[in-house]
């Protein structure tokens, strides 16, 4: 249940918080956040070309919660530009982490624009934050505890996630996209990708000029943390792994990403996070090697991760990667895992095998949405 809690990004540096015109058409809008990463970059996408933009509207990249900073961040903006909600014509959401999503039922209600999303992500909105999210949020706390997890933590868990969801609004009928799809937006042509990992349906969009919405498939300053849901994808490291190779292979000239500054480099940004990411599946072979008894996610999480799992509002969030990387190796053959008699699961040192990263391609799931690796590269057009 990744960021079912905040603090997904939890030292992000907090550059500018001010507005700010990327170039012409292209508005950071920065929402305040009241935990995590504290600060989530919305955008406002108009025309590519200045005498156009406005004219269609604009696009609205994530929703602000809500709050009413969060909602003033947005409404100051669209002022700043000499726009009003009714000139969103139409809104993205990259994925249903509560700092993108937010209030995206009552931006919809205010502007009347469509909200598009993928099929993946919109599978995980309801089920996380609507009605039945509090019997969602027990089942996910019980998971939690089979991981290892102290049940007053995991009960905590649930406390929190209730609050959260009262900052949220769920959107009606969103328009679902499809991996490949173009689609226009407010005067600019676009190419939805599918960008598993960080959250199975994970969106970014392409635009026709080389600027890519990111939301938090790639980010500067921190490594995206990788998700993991009791019903996720079986390998959202490979996934993660597979979109960032993807991405980095995209001719973009200036990411848009969810949280820190808009950057230039993705290719060098992709490569840095994918070593990193296969630094640390090294890092936990070897913490799996060192442990006869084996280990909990649980205990994984608190070697690899122990300022966020002193935080409560970053520990969910770190379990879930944790197990996100034992699943990684247990597709590789390198950890087994085992159920106690208490039900507590123990990952513990699997056969020697080949320890290459990315090796695994992320379609073994039944997903059908295609891998990004298993069709070598994205469709072009
Ligand atoms: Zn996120
Ligand atoms: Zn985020």
């Amino acid at each position: 249940m990744q960021d079912a809690l905040p603090l997904e990004i939890a030292d992000l540096e907090l550059d500018s918080q001010a507005l700010h015109e990327l170039e012409p058409g292209i508005w950071r809008v920065p929402a305040p956040v009241p935990f995590g990463a504290r600060v989530v970059n919305l955008y406002l996408l108009g025309a590519p070309v200045a005498a156009a933009q406005g004219s269609q509207g604009w696009c609205l990249v994530d929703c602000p919660l809500d709050t009413p900073p969060a909602e003033a961040a947005l409404r100051d903006a669209l002022d700043r530009i000499g726009a009003s909600p009714a000139s969103i014509s139409a809104i993205i959401l990259t994925h249903v982490h509560p700092d993108h999503l937010g209030a995206a039922g009552r931006w919809q209600r205010l502007s009347g624009a469509p909200v598009y999303m993928l099929a993946a992500e919109k599978r995980d909105m309801a089920p996380l934050w609507g009605d039945a999210a509090n019997t969602a949020f027990l089942d996910v706390a019980r998971v939690c505890v089979t991981h290892g997890m102290p049940a007053d933590e995991a009960q905590a868990l649930v406390t929190r996630a209730v609050q959260l969801r009262r900052l949220l609004d769920l959107p009606d009928h969103p328009t679902l996209l499809a991996h490949g799809q173009r689609i226009h937006l407010a005067g600019a042509a676009y190419r939805a990708l599918w960008t598993p990992g960080h959250a199975d349906g994970h969106l970014c969009l392409l635009r026709d000029d080389g600027v890519l919405v990111a939301g938090d498939a790639v980010l500067p300053a921190l490594r995206p943390t990788v998700g993991w849901y009791p019903w996720s994808r079986p390998d959202p490291l490979a996934d993660q792994l597979a979109s960032l190779a993807a991405l980095g292979d995209l001719p973009v000239r200036l990411v848009l990403p969810g949280h820190g500054r808009p950057f230039t480099d993705l290719r060098g940004r992709a490569s840095v996070l994918a070593g990193s990411y296969a630094r640390e599946i090294v890092t936990v072979a070897r913490l799996l090697a060192e442990a006869p008894d084996g280990l909990t996610a649980y205990a994984l999480a608190q070697a690899l991760y122990p300022e966020r799992m002193r935080n409560p509002g970053s520990r969910l969030v770190a379990l879930a990667e944790s197990v996100a990387f034992l699943a990684h190796l247990r597709i590789l053959s390198r950890a087994e895992r085992q159920t106690g008699a208490d039900g507590v699961i123990t990952y513990h040192r699997g056969d020697e095998g080949a320890l290459v990263s990315g090796a695994v391609a992320s379609g073994t799931s039944g997903s059908d949405e295609p891998s990004p690796t298993s069709q070598g590269v994205w469709p072009q057009d």
